[in-house]
């Protein structure tokens, strides 16, 4: 038995076979292309990209052995044109598909054709057909990975993932997540946490791992591969309890979330996707206080037409009936981009064009989402909700484009409704105008996952800090209060939903501070109930003897 240690971003016990994934192995869908001399040119500048990475690294490395270099050399020359490329440059003019689908059905076929030679050479040069693929396919930006669990649910293990990858998982095969990279409030692990998978982070993974038999512990951030029986014995007794543990905790999904003294709080949960419609509902939230609306722009070749928006956003209306539902518009950039938005690199890219910003840089893709919530508005109680916010002039823009929206739907005779509107209080430069921010919304919303990395100037990302980031710092409390009365004073309601609102360590704190609502990934709805129901808004209201147990 073997015991690594990690960091836990979900608790929960799994115990299952391991199945090693490899970033490397992109699998791209099949696409069809109108315009084949796109595809072709854009098969070339991916070339020379990756003509550029690999002259760049026996020019400007230390010197190579011989073999290696002779490697790099023979994997220019298969650029430079050569059989392979252009059994490529014909798939993708006659069958008129994607160049990136072109490269990996091609270095498919091949590997097929010669995989029972045993010839030294020819081995050798598959190998490099599938690098340079790899390469070149990372070169078009070939994220769209779609990873086939097989058909017994599994622990995965990897050494990265992304949030596109996670979303195209069959989330019945999952059993857990092992990441290395990603930190516990990374993109990546805030979608695992809405999957409900026990999930670690910060775990040196291996490929031999691949089939053996491991128990992932969630609550203490252990993996355990080739556990001895006694192990797995008492782990599966513990995997039974904590079942049991959920199950005392579903009783309270019709419980109303009220504190020990009666006050009402409005708890929400936190969705990536439309499957989680349903668990909202299930866990008993009073409603979505957070979609996040990235998942229809990433893992796909170009932007979501209005129509396709459209019908997502009735389907959570309706679902939602009477429960609000708020859509925050879409905060692409940074982590969370695809090839065919064209976002120029940038040197640090959390602090670059995200959010609010890209999408007033690109209105009309904005008003494309504009647009579709404003239809969806109809069909039930919408709300909407902009994130990365740091002006008022921002919100001039928004409402600029709000209006020639609601005038595009009159003048069509489109029926939508008042939408209520809410801003995403994830900067600092938020927090200090939050007050003004709040006259002229109807609700603030913090996003404490930003608002900290903004705020310590940390990357919420990277690793190196990670003994240093602290979320439970006196400057965030300090926030959230202030956010509060602002909140307050302007007339909004003050909710929080960054991970943050699922600490039920701090619920009591959040309610006390005057805090009207918490929006929280769905798997944690209930755990926030059960501390909402024991917690007084009041001190003044605990009786004595519960003041003595505290
Ligand atoms: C946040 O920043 O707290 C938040 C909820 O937004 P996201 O995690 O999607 O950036
Ligand atoms: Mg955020």
């Amino acid at each position: 038995m073997e015991i690594y240690k990690g960091t836990s971003a979900f608790s929960g016990i799994a115990i299952g076979k391991i199945l090693y994934y490899h970033r490397g192995e992109y699998q791209i869908r099949q696409s069809m292309v109108d315009n084949v001399k796109k595809e072709l040119d854009r098969l070339d500048n991916a070339r020379t990209a990756v003509k550029n990475q690999i002259q760049h690294m026996y020019k400007n490395g230390a010197p190579l052995p011989k073999e290696q270099e002779l490697t790099l050399k023979r994997q220019l020359k298969l650029l430079s044109g050569g059989s392979f490329q252009r059994a490529v440059e014909s798939m993708i003019t006659t069958e008129k598909v994607s160049a990136a689908y072109a490269v990996q059905t091609t270095r498919d076929e091949l590997a097929n054709v010669f995989r029972k030679l045993e010839d030294e050479a020819v081995k050798e040069q598959i190998e490099n057909i599938r690098e340079i693929s790899e390469l070149l396919i990372g070169a078009m930006g070939g994220s769209h990975a779609r990873i086939n669990l097989g058909d017994e649910p599994v622990i995965l293990a990897a050494e990265q993932l992304s949030p596109n990858e996670l979303l195209e998982m069959n989330k019945a095969r999952l059993l857990a997540v092992v990441m290395h990279q990603g930190s516990v409030i990374s993109h990546v692990s805030i979608m695992a946490k809405s999957m409900e998978v026990p999930t670690l982070v910060e775990v040196e993974i291996q490929k031999e791992w691949d089939g053996h038999m491991a128990i992932v512990d969630g609550y203490t951030g252990t993996l355990y591969i080739d556990p001895e029986p006694e192990l797995l014995k008492e782990y599966e007794i513990r995997h039974a309890a904590d079942k049991e543990e959920r199950e005392e905790l579903l009783r309270l999904r019709n419980h109303k979330d009220i504190t020990a003294d009666g006050k009402e709080i409005k708890l929400l949960a936190n969705i990536g996707n439309l499957d989680d419609l349903n668990t909202v509902l299930y866990y008993g939230a009073a409603g979505i206080g957070l979609l996040r609306s990235e998942f229809q722009y990433l893992g796909r070749e170009n932007y979501p037409r209005e129509n396709e928006l459209f019908r997502a956003y009735k389907k959570v209306a309706e679902d939602m009936d009477e429960r609000p539902a708020v859509i925050r518009t879409v905060d692409l950039g940074a982590d969370r981009q695809a090839e065919y938005m064209a976002i120029p690199d940038e040197v640090n890219p959390m602090m670059g064009n995200r959010g609010i910003r890209l999408c007033l840089d690109r209105k009309k893709m904005f008003k494309a989402q504009l647009r579709a919530i404003y239809r969806a508005s109809a069909y039930g109680n919408i709300n909407l909700m902009y994130p990365m916010i740091t002006s008022e002039d921002e919100l001039d823009e928004i409402e600029k484009l709000i209006r020639e929206v609601k005038k595009g739907l009159d003048e069509k005779n489109i029926p939508y409704k008042n939408i209520r509107t809410g801003i995403m209080i994830e900067t600092p430069a938020a927090v200090m105008i939050s007050e003004e921010l709040g006259k002229r919304v109807d609700f603030l919303s913090l996003g404490t996952n930003d608002l900290t990395q903004y705020t310590l100037a940390m990357d919420r990302q990277n690793l190196l800090l990670k003994d240093k980031y602290n979320d439970h710092h006196p400057a965030l409390v300090k926030m959230i209060r202030m956010v509060t009365e602002a909140g307050h004073k302007s007339g909004c309601e003050v909710y929080i939903c960054g991970e943050l609102a699922a600490d039920s360590n701090l619920t009591e704190a959040f309610i006390q501070m005057g805090v009207d609502g918490l929006s929280v990934v769905p798997a944690c709805v209930l755990p926030v109930r059960k501390a909402i129901c024991s917690s007084y808004a009041d001190e003044a209201n605990r009786p004595a003897e519960a003041v003595k147990e505290k």
